[in-house]
């Protein structure tokens, strides 16, 4: 589903964020597009901020691409999906990634 080179680029993102945790998406042209967390507790989960998430959506509309996928990072190194990453995942109309340094999983 993605690319090697994305799934490589998701890693480095991981490993480039030890205390919090990372977020963005993917698109139709394995481009990746981090999007600033704006959580109050990053390092325990992610919330998009919505003006970087906005101007993003807007964008790739205007570029007729299309989301592959949301991703977020986890610094503990488990890709164990919390219970906001469950809920997360069935209310987000695309397919959600965990990923760790060197992991990843789906949330189903
Ligand atoms: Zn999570």
């Amino acid at each position: 589903m993605l690319s090697e080179d994305v799934l490589n680029q998701l890693k480095r993102i991981a490993q480039q964020s030890p205390k919090f945790e990372a977020c963005g998406l993917v698109d139709d042209q394995n481009r990746v597009h981090p999007v600033k967390n704006a959580s109050s507790t990053p390092a325990q989960n992610f919330v998009f901020d919505k003006r970087e998430y906005f101007t993003f959506l807007r964008r790739l509309h205007e570029e007729g691409a299309k989301i592959v996928c949301v991703y977020h990072t986890h610094p503990s190194g488990s890709t164990l999906p919390s219970k906001a990453d469950k809920e997360f995942a069935s209310r987000f109309p695309h397919p959600s990634l965990i990923v760790t340094k060197d992991s990843h999983r789906w949330v189903k």
